[in-house]
């Protein structure tokens, strides 16, 4: 079975977090780790360089490292484009047209506060999960 590294956002924790922890159980999700941590900007510049370059990027950080998020290893059958598809887009606006049902469409306030992340494919989610957890054994 795959691994994906997926994050509750500092915006949904209060209000979501029991929710969505739930939907990903009922949607077949084994949580195979989790830890709820306050990411330093430095471990959030570093979690999200791929997008260092970006206009929005310290935005980001500081969104990131405002309060707890949720850090999961989620595993399944095909578990990246998965939760990737119980996410939705990242721009709720986008998510409400095309995907009603979505964690972003339901919780999201806009396309920087979108409540979850989800690694995009599988050797990010490798390199994410070794960050966030360690060398751990998720197998
Ligand atoms: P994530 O990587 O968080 O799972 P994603 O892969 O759907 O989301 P990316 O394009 O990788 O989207 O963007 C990473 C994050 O940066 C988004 O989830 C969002 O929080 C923020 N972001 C993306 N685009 C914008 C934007 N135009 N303005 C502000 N913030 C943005
Ligand atoms: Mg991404």
């Amino acid at each position: 079975k795959q691994h994906t590294l997926a994050v509750i956002k500092p915006d949904a924790m209060e209000e979501h977090r029991d929710t969505i922890l739930e939907e990903i159980r009922g949607r077949g999700f084994t949580v195979t780790q989790l830890k709820e941590t306050v990411l330093s900007r430095e471990m959030a510049e570093e979690f999200y360089r791929e997008h260092r370059e970006k206009p929005f990027f310290d935005q980001l950080v500081d969104f990131m490292s405002r309060g707890p998020s949720l850090m999961l290893v989620l595993t399944k059958e095909n578990a990246v484009e998965q939760w990737r598809a119980m996410m939705g887009p990242a721009d709720p606006e986008e998510a409400k047209e095309t995907s009603p049902n979505t964690l972003r469409a339901r919780f999201a306030a806009d396309i920087l506060h979108n409540s979850v992340h989800g690694s995009s494919n599988e050797q990010h989610a490798e390199e994410k999960i070794r960050f966030v957890f360690g060398d751990i054994s998720t197998d």
